[in-house]
């Protein structure tokens, strides 16, 4: 099934748009605050995301270019205000993929999101090859990362753990979350394991890793990757 999310803050438009995008056979999530919207659009591959300007905490602008700064490339319908051209404008500028003026026809919306389903592949994450932040230099096409630019030597699953964190760059995401997605494991029993590895990314990667400035404990949460 083709799973859409809904950042929208009006009710009436969310029970709408759910009661016809259900009805078509697509799976929706919906989320009513900017903030809240991206961290699971950052956290989950959705086949398209359709995301109002005006909303709690975030705007559908910041949503959207951050988004994009991320890597994250994952279609996005923007629902702008009546009249305001400078905000499609800016909406595509910022990497919207199409926009859509309210009010509409729910039926337009039907027709615009089965347009970018068909020109988007569902890739949900491209990462640039190369990542850098401090003394660190990520290939991600040829797996290398060096540290003071000599090569460090890393294991897969440190690596597959960098790549999460780079993606993810500045949220919080709990031990069992990483757990789930970089080990597949379902139990919470082990975040022991979490901890273990992130120790050595901080050996290999910080410059005082008793310090660390990029691989940060969230305390009683996660961890955080800042640049
Ligand atoms: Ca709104």
């Amino acid at each position: 099934m083709t799973n859409l999310l809904l950042i929208e803050d009006e009710p009436g438009l969310t029970l709408t748009l759910t009661d016809l995008l259900t009805t078509e056979g697509y799976q929706l999530e919906t989320i009513a605050d900017g903030a809240a919207g991206f961290a699971l659009a950052c956290d989950k591959p959705f086949a398209a995301i359709i995301l109002d300007v005006n909303l709690p905490n975030m705007n559908g602008f910041d949503v959207c270019r951050e988004l994009r700064a991320r890597g994250i490339r994952t279609p996005i319908l923007m629902l702008t205000a009546r009249g305001q051209l400078v905000d499609k404008v800016l909406g595509l500028k910022l990497g919207a993929d199409d926009y859509l003026t309210k009010p509409f026809e729910p039926l337009e919306l039907l027709a615009r999101l089965e347009a970018l389903l068909r020109r988007a592949p569902a890739t949900a994450i491209e990462l640039p090859d190369t990542f850098r932040f401090g003394a660190i230099v990520i290939n991600f096409n040829a797996t290398e990362v060096r540290f003071h630019h000599q090569l460090v030597e890393i294991s897969a699953r440190e690596f597959e753990l960098l790549r999460y964190f780079v993606q993810r760059r500045g949220l919080t995401i709990p031990r069992r979350q990483l757990l789930r997605d970089v080990w597949g494991y379902d139990e919470e029993a082990l975040t022991r394991t979490v901890d273990v590895h992130l120790g050595a990314l901080r050996q290999k990667l910080e410059e005082d890793a008793k310090n660390p400035r990029h691989f940060l404990t969230v305390r009683g949460l996660g961890y955080k990757f800042v640049e």
